[in-house]
């Protein structure tokens, strides 16, 4: 990225050297995060980041079905970068049914057969939750859409799924799926949409001066295209010896933590990547700011929310308490066993000092 900023910081669209030098920059990087896929490089679209891919492809997917119907299903635990954009659509006339996560926060393909009409025109869900990291079942809801022969478009937010668990939206039959660069080590601020080779004419987010194929226009971010490629060709290399130290690690934390007295899991998540836990009775809000200043970084539910009660554990039926109590552990290919015991002797260290909230 700093050799992009420095050197090759041409325009994309100018017919100048350096401009020729960045647009096969931006190719080849979308070739790489393609291939990470398993799809075209035609079919990948660069977007700010995943919040804009989700409600691009939200928006376009509601046009897109404009004369067949108003119904949407999605589940009620997506990201609040699918939420506020169903929730907009709520607004403007659609009915949005809203799947609810048993205790364990899954959510079945049951649930979506139930829920299918002949008016649905999308569904979207989630590859892996942000904040359970239970794994949906996306590729038996493409199959359902196929046997019923249902017109509706699914929409993948595969943000946190991406490298992480299996993804493969072309074999599943997935319409839409959402990336970001930034949970697999790439950097803020750039994310990317699949759009399925049948959604020929999706519509635009952004018409202007014609780039990502007419479809997002404006000046490609060329720095954060070649970090988002070279991330993914990183986090590529021994994937799989990556993906099972992290559940090995995952599984470690688990059992370490539950010693604690107090402490239970929240939901079975089987992402490698991602463990929720509460110590019930102490406010997590407490737990991350107070081990936070040892340098020890764990998130409160969703770093999204700034505070607010997870609409994910409000959903999955969890008492308020416990609610209130969760962590999030998120586990990188960096994290080390010595990682996880300061964890332990932090929480215990906090558990020591403070009385449990009744
Ligand atoms: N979807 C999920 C599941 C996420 O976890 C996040 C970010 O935390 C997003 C979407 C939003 O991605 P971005 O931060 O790139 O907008």
């Amino acid at each position: 990225m700093y050799r992009v900023l420095t050197e090759q910081f041409g325009n994309p669209s100018a017919q100048y050297p350096l401009g020729h030098q960045a647009r096969t920059l931006v190719e080849d990087s979308r070739a790489v995060v393609a291939d990470a896929l398993g799809c075209k490089a035609e079919n990948l679209f660069f977007t700010s980041c995943g919040t804009e891919s989700n409600n691009w492809a939200i928006r376009s997917a509601a046009w897109h079905g404009r004369h067949t119907g108003k119904h949407i299903i999605t589940t009620a635990v997506e990201h609040s970068a699918v939420l506020e954009p169903l929730r907009a659509l709520a607004q403007e006339g659609y009915e949005i049914t809203r799947l609810r996560p048993d205790r364990s926060g899954n959510v079945t393909v049951e649930q979506v057969a139930d829920a299918l009409r002949e008016d649905t025109i999308l569904i979207s869900m989630m590859l892996v939750n942000n904040e359970t990291g239970c794994v949906f079942p996306v590729a038996e809801a493409a199959r359902l859409l196929k046997a019923r022969k249902s017109h509706a478009l699914l929409h993948c937010d595969a943000v946190q799924g991406l490298l992480k668990v299996p993804c493969d939206p072309v074999r599943w039959g997935v319409d839409l799926m959402s990336l970001s660069a930034h949970k697999i080590g790439g950097p803020k601020g750039i994310g990317a949409l699949y759009v399925a080779d049948s959604l020929r004419n999706f519509r635009p987010l952004l018409p202007g001066g014609g780039q990502e194929r007419g479809l997002r226009s404006g000046t490609e971010a060329t720095a954060q295209i070649a970090g988002f490629a070279k991330a993914v060709e990183l986090r590529r290399e021994n994937l799989a010896e990556k993906l099972a130290r992290m559940a090995a690690l995952k599984s470690y934390c688990r059992d370490r933590l539950l010693t604690i007295p107090g402490m239970e899991t929240v939901g079975d998540g089987t992402a490698p990547h991602i463990l929720s836990l509460s110590l019930a009775g102490y406010p997590s809000a407490n737990i991350v700011t107070e081990l936070g200043e040892q340098g020890i970084c764990i998130s409160a539910g969703s770093a999204c929310h700034k505070g607010k009660p997870s609409h994910v554990f409000a959903a999955m039926g969890l008492p308020k308490k416990v609610a209130a109590g969760t962590i999030r552990v998120s586990f990188g290919p960096d994290t080390t066993e010595a990682d996880i015991d300061a964890l332990y002797a932090a929480l215990k260290e906090h558990q020591s000092k403070r009385f449990p909230m009744l």
